[in-house]
């Protein structure tokens, strides 16, 4: 559409120039959908920083409790005179049952 003059006649048939009939209301609603958009989008990046943010937090966690579970098996293995040589191994298969890997993905 091309831009209307602001001394060009309005196209609504007033007679009227542009300026001083319907070009106040044509810039508001062109600025109503600017904003619209505006939101949209904002709205958008707020929904993607957020599934970042949890998907973020979630692999933290996976760091935490593949480091402890780590820090357990290495303990078992520096001190065999403490724990049964199977505990480890034991130790291993539980983890794995309490946080499979994830599926997918
Ligand atoms: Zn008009």
């Amino acid at each position: 559409m091309p831009k209307i003059g602001r001394n060009d006649p309005c196209p609504c048939g007033s007679g009227k120039k542009y300026k001083h009939c319907c070009r106040a209301k044509d810039e508001a609603a062109e600025h109503a959908a600017f904003a619209a958009a505006r939101a949209a989008a904002l709205a958008q990046h707020q929904e993607h920083q957020a599934r970042f943010e949890e998907r973020q937090a979630q692999l933290e966690h996976e760091d935490e409790l593949a480091h402890a579970s780590n820090a357990v098996v290495d303990l078992v293995h520096a001190h065999p005179e403490l724990y049964d040589p199977e505990f480890g191994t034991t130790f291993q298969q539980l983890i794995a049952k309490l946080d499979p890997p994830a599926a997918g993905d």
